[in-house]
C-alpha cells in the first residue's frame, strides 16, 4: 500500500506545511484520512484520476481536519468525477457536512456523483473495498464538550481514530487525541503496520511510552508543530530510550511511503 502525507501540520498553521490529510492507496481503491488541507491542489497538480479518492474519514469537526472538505468536493465536481464517493466518520460530523455542501451551493442533483456518507460507530468495522475500517474513539474534545456542549448541543464533539485492515495489514490512524492511551483499542491484540500518529497533545516520550509495549513495526508522525520540524533524530532517540522498538519516522508535505 502506498501513503502519501498531504498535510503533516498541526491545528496551528505552520509556514511551510498543510493541514492533516492523508491518502492511503491500495491497488484498486483509495482512502483519505481527514481533509484539512489543500487536497483538491494535490490531486489536480498530481494527474490524479477524479475518482480518486474512493473514500474518505472524517475524524471530527476541527477546521484543520475538515476545512477543505467541501472544496475538494467542488473540484471533484468541475473535475467530472462519476464515481460514487464513500464518506466515513461520526454521525453528527457528516450530518453537518452533508448540510453544508447544500448551502455551498453542492447540491447532490448538481455535482454528477452520489455521495455515500457512511456514519461509524467506535468498536463496529465497516468494509470498503479492500479497507476494513475500524473506529476508536479518542477524548481529544472531551474537555471543550464539558465547557461547551451544554451552550452549544449541536456542536459535535466525537473524535474517531481508525484502526484500518487492507491485505492481511494492519494501518491505524490515530486522528487528534488527548493521550496516547486512546490509541489501545486499535493497537490490541494484531501486529500493527504503520501507525500514523499525531505529535500535537502531549510529549513525545509519553507517546514512546505508551507504545513500547505494541507490537508496532513502524510510526509515521504526522500533525506535528514547526517545533519539531528536523527533528527526527532526536524524535528516534527518544523512542529508543522509552523502549519502543519500531522504526520512527517524522513526515514531510509530499512524502509517498510505500508499506
Ligand atoms: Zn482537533
Amino acid at each position: 500500500m502506498r501513503a502519501t502525507f498531504l498535510g503533516t501540520a498541526a491545528g496551528d498553521t505552520s509556514r511551510t506545511r498543510e493541514h492533516s490529510g492523508l491518502l492511503l492507496e491500495a491497488p484498486d481503491a483509495s482512502l483519505l484520512l481527514d481533509c484539512g488541507g489543500n487536497v483538491a491542489r494535490h490531486f489536480h497538480a498530481g494527474e490524479y484520476p477524479a475518482d480518486v479518492p474512493t473514500a474518505i474519514w472524517l475524524s471530527h469537526m476541527h477546521s484543520d481536519h475538515v476545512g477543505q472538505f467541501s472544496m475538494l468536493i467542488q473540484s471533484l465536481w468541475l473535475r467530472q468525477r462519476r464515481a460514487p464517493l464513500h464518506v466515513f466518520g461520526p454521525a453528527e460530523v457528516l450530518r453537518v457536512m452533508e448540510d453544508w455542501l447544500v448551502r455551498c451551493i453542492l447540491f447532490p442533483g448538481l455535482i454528477g456523483f452520489p455521495i455515500e456518507w457512511r456514519p461509524v460507530q467506535p468498536g463496529v468495522p465497516v468494509t470498503q473495498g479492500p479497507f476494513t475500517l475500524t473506529a476508536f474513539a479518542t477524548d481529544h474534545l472531551v474537555n471543550l464538550a464539558q465547557q461547551f456542549q451544554k451552550a452549544h448541543p449541536t456542536t459535535c464533539f466525537e473524535c474517531y481514530g481508525a484502526a484500518i485492515d487492507v491485505a492481511e495489514r494492519r494501518y491505524v490512524y490515530s486522528a487528534d487525541l488527548a493521550h496516547p492511551r486512546e490509541l489501545a483499542p486499535a493497537l490490541t491484540g494484531r501486529p500493527v503496520t504503520g501507525l500514523f500518529c499525531e505529535l500535537a497533545h502531549y510529549p513525545e516520550d509519553e507517546l514512546f511510552r505508551e507504545l513500547a509495549p505494541y507490537d508496532i513495526e513502524s510510526i509515521y508522525i504526522t500533525h506535528y508543530p514547526d517545533a519539531f520540524a528536523g527533528q527526527e533524530k532526536r524524535l528516534k532517540h527518544a523512542a529508543q530510550e522509552q523502549g519502543f522498538k519500531g522504526a520512527v519516522h517524522l513526515l514531510q508535505d509530499k512524502v509517498a511511503e510505500e508499506i
